[in-house]
């Protein structure tokens, strides 16, 4: 699943240009922001100043609210004076308000209050940041600034408003239904999952600020301090560094393609591992800048004081401020967090080991390639890489009774969330390090009801044990999966490796799960012919041609 599990946080509208067209990831567009459960102001219960970057800024405006703040309203409609459409804005719905345009912004001042928002002295302070900011950011990454970077300050209507028109859409909602599915029968959500409406409501609650790769330009919202958005903007304006030196969009697509149609299964699997990659990469650099950004007035930076991750990490456990946050499904906080949590870790490791070069500019030019090198940065420092599981003609394979309903890679990070979800917080180092490959293939049999899917899910460890204990990992859950469950075959402790079969009933159909080496395949939902054929195929017979083999560059 990869890359469908994770967030696009650098850009806010993907999902047109998302390179698979049957992946979900296009539906965490939403989270295309910084999270704010990761930026909280207060990582560094100390630190009463905020970050004094290498070079002065301008004398602050004074703040001087010309309404007060009125909180416990959040949902009354913004201002007329923000535009939903006749700017040519992306998202669309910004208030455009140019730093050069005079003195201050004149817009929010009219705004009739319907929550807190920044003033006019707050806005252009706040504009004013951005180039010291970028500045600080440019000298703790070593990439250079190629050309100046846009500034906007929009609305939260006009941010939930883009999201919901988006969402709305009748394609998109399809693979919308598509994602439920599929992460249902994987036991990831609950059955009948309002995903639409909890990422609306995620966003609501996690939009911080973000970076628009399209204007080239940074979105400030009105209705966050400046103090807050401050570190924030560290972040957002490595995104806008890193797209100047490598063209964000274009590089995070991994070689994918442009259009929304879906790639052969074999490129799809590469690809969607390679994204995944990228986005820890972009996520975790600004994470970093963000750190340093916060750290430089004590002249630190995450190198010499690496206890800024556990305040990381606390403030991000810490989440009574983020009440949807904290009761999203275990995959949805997981997946969201994933690019700032690992994705950090590991451009600290990389920074660590080989300096800023190989960190930023480095890493950039060179990326990971799946979440393995992501989640074990030792792999990618020593250059070793997982070669891709080769993906046999899977439509043919369930033909003609069943019809090809999804497809995605299994990767190491797909692998960590099913151990978590199956066996607890303490499961996954026991299961992911021992990932050598995986792919999943949802079908449907032609006269199943809608919502029905059968799955094949072909994983490949380290060894038959590994393969074993994650089949019994699998197997335990069924339960949780399925009303009744009634095993047929069973393998037996003083079996070991050898058991090579284990079969189950449910009422919805057999759950098979057979073992050779270091493969395991399991079937769930298909008829005897099919789970016969798929065994032969994908275990024991000569493997079948690729379609279009192709890394993502
Ligand atoms: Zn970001």
């Amino acid at each position: 699943m990869g890359q469908a599990f994770l967030v696009y946080p650098w850009s806010f509208h993907m999902q047109k240009r998302h390179p698979t067209g049957t992946r979900h990831s296009w539906i965490l567009a939403a989270f295309a922001f910084i999270l704010s459960i990761v930026s909280l102001p207060g990582i560094l219960p100390g630190q009463t100043t905020p970050a004094q970057p290498a070079n002065p800024p301008a004398p602050q405006s004074p703040v001087q609210p010309t309404t007060p703040p009125q909180p416990g309203n959040p949902q009354q409609p913004s201002s007329p004076q923000t535009p939903e459409s006749g700017t040519t804005q992306v998202p669309g719905a910004g208030v455009s308000v140019q730093e050069q345009q005079g003195s201050a912004p004149s817009q929010p001042s009219q705004q009739p209050e319907a929550e807190a928002r920044i003033t006019p002295g707050q806005a252009k302070e706040l504009f004013r940041s951005v180039d010291v900011i970028l500045q600080f950011a440019s000298q703790d990454t070593g990439l250079p600034i190629e050309h100046r970077v846009g500034r906007h300050l929009i609305t939260r209507e006009a941010v939930e408003k883009y999201v919901d028109k988006r969402m709305k859409d009748d394609k998109d909602a399809q693979r919308l239904e598509q994602s439920r599915l599929v992460l249902e029968k994987f036991g990831l959500l609950p059955p009948n999952y309002d995903l639409h409406g909890e990422f609306l409501r995620l966003l609501g609650e996690q939009v911080a600020a973000y970076y628009d790769p399209k204007a080239k330009s940074v979105n400030l919202l009105d209705w966050v301090p400046p103090e807050t958005q401050k570190p924030v903007l560290a972040h957002e304006l490595t995104h806008a560094l890193q797209d100047q030196k490598i063209g964000l969009e274009k590089w995070e697509r991994a070689g994918g393609a442009k259009d929304d149609k879906p790639l052969p299964d074999q490129q799809e699997y590469v690809v969607e591992e390679a994204q995944a990659a990228r986005q820890c990469v972009a996520e975790g650099q600004a994470m970093v800048v963000l750190l340093n950004y916060t750290l430089a007035p004590m002249n630190k930076d995450v190198v010499s004081a690496p206890e800024i991750f556990d305040a990381m990490r606390a403030a991000m456990a810490d989440d009574k401020d983020s009440p949807v946050f904290s009761a999203a499904p275990m995959f949805l906080r997981e997946s969201l967090m994933m690019p700032y949590t690992w994705g950090t870790d590991f451009v600290r490791a990389v920074l660590v080991k080989k300096g800023k070069d190989a960190a930023f500019a480095g890493l950039l030019e060179n990326p990971p390639v799946d979440t393995r090198q992501i989640m074990q940065p030792q792999s990618y420092l020593s250059n070793r890489v997982v070669p891709p599981l080769t993906v046999p003609d899977l439509d043919k394979l369930v033909a003609p009774d069943y019809k090809r309903f999804d497809f995605g890679g299994m990767g190491e990070f797909d692998v960590y969330l099913l151990a978590k979800q199956y066996g607890g917080d303490n499961a996954p180092p026991n299961y992911y390090p021992h990932w050598r490959g995986g792919y999943y293939f949802a079908a449907q049999a032609k006269d199943a009801p809608k919502d029905r899917i059968a799955m094949l899910y072909f994983s490949r460890w380290d060894s038959p044990e590994a393969a074993h204990d994650f089949a019994e990992l699998y197997g335990d859950y069924l339960p949780k999966r399925y009303k009744k469950v009634s095993w047929v075959v069973k393998c037996s402790e003083r079996d070991g490796p050898a058991c090579s079969e284990e079969k189950a009933a449910t009422e919805q159909g057999a759950v098979a799960m057979e073992f050779h080496g270091n493969d395991l395949l399991i079937m769930e939902g298909f008829d005897d012919s099919v789970t016969q054929r798929a065994g032969d195929v994908l275990l024991n017979g000569p493997s079948m041609p690729a379609s279009a083999p192709k890394a993502g560059n």
